[in-house]
């Protein structure tokens, strides 16, 4: 047994669910199990273990309301051990996309010629566009994502930080809007973009199983303080690719927020892809395409980094 195992820390913080950083999902024994982080980043604490005779997965514990912090100390597991799922391995409804929503990307994509939705002429979009994702598409940090050699030649990365919605609510403003995210984490928005062209539509393109890598964890909303200041990084094989600032979005979290809850009601656990910055495969000429075994890193300030490969 390692040092990490038996190492007991303090329960330092708390916000107002009750929570204190980070959020996973591991497997233990066949099931999936959410839980705490230590502050290390080398620790897990099931949530059963400071939630008594909770039995439920993250979703249900963020649709609790305010968690419980533990008192006094928290027993920490070895993490390394356990195999990491995505934070939401099993999503009530589909995540949530926005298309074109940093300036340098729109044009890019607008100019590749893949972009079958836009008017004659327009970059940047007048309102925000808004897609989903199925919860099949859902895989976690390190899940290799499948090339699907059959369906596409001409597989995308898109790099982005993603909103998780703790408080519920329909019709929620702009002020009030920060005050219903939880917490944040990582996607890519895996994107056939052959089917995204040939369809004239981006759900198909963009839903395939495998197609939203999600994670390492969700790190809550009082950690992660302003959304507007994080930097979003993403290298292939190395190469960096993607670099921008979340400052940069056309349409911040507040106005995603609000325009998605205009008429739908936005639920604990829902998550929200917030959209991908210049420098995916079709903003280069020729195209970069992903090709098996090509390693997709991607880094957000202080969320960590979501690394998968395509699958051979
Ligand atoms: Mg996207």
């Amino acid at each position: 047994m390692d040092m990490l195992a038996r190492s007991v820390q303090p329960w330092t913080k708390t916000n107002q669910f009750g929570g204190y950083m980070r959020f996973a999902t591991v497997e233990i024994a066949g099931r999936a199990e959410p839980g705490l982080v230590s502050p290390d980043g080398q620790g897990f604490a099931p949530a059963r273990a400071f939630v008594p005779g909770f039995t439920g997965d993250l979703v249900d514990l963020i649709a609790r309301g305010p968690v419980p912090a533990p008192v006094g100390s928290v027993a920490w597991q070895s993490l390394a051990g356990l195999p990491l799922l995505a934070p939401i391995p099993a999503p009530r409804r589909n995540i949530f996309c926005v298309g074109k929503n940093y300036h340098e990307h729109a044009a890019e994509f607008a100019n590749s010629g893949f972009d079958t939705s836009a008017a004659k002429g327009e970059t940047a979009p007048e309102f925000p566009v808004v897609f989903t994702k199925p919860p099949s598409s859902v895989v976690a940090d390190g899940a290799a994502v499948l090339p699907f050699a059959e369906l596409t030649q001409q597989l995308d990365y898109e790099a982005e930080l993603a909103v998780v919605i703790g408080r519920p609510g329909r019709g929620i403003s702009r002020a009030d809007a920060l005050a219903h995210v939880w917490g944040y984490t990582i996607v890519n928005d895996i994107t056939a973009r052959d089917l995204q062209q040939r369809h004239r539509q981006w759900f198909l393109g963009k839903s395939m199983d495998s197609f939203c890598p999600m994670g390492p964890w969700i790190v809550t909303a009082d950690e992660v303080g302003d959304p507007a200041t994080l930097d979003v990084r993403c290298w292939v094989n190395g190469e960096l690719r993607q670099q921008a600032n979340t400052r940069d979005l056309i349409f911040d979290i507040p106005t995603i927020i609000a325009t998605i809850s205009a008429g739908i009601t936005l639920l604990p656990g829902d998550i929200i892809a917030t959209g991908t910055p210049a420098g995916v495969g079709i903003g280069f000429k020729p195209p970069k395409f992903l090709r098996p075994g090509d390693v997709m890193k991607i880094a957000i300030d202080k969320l960590g980094t979501l690394t998968n490969t395509v699958a051979a």
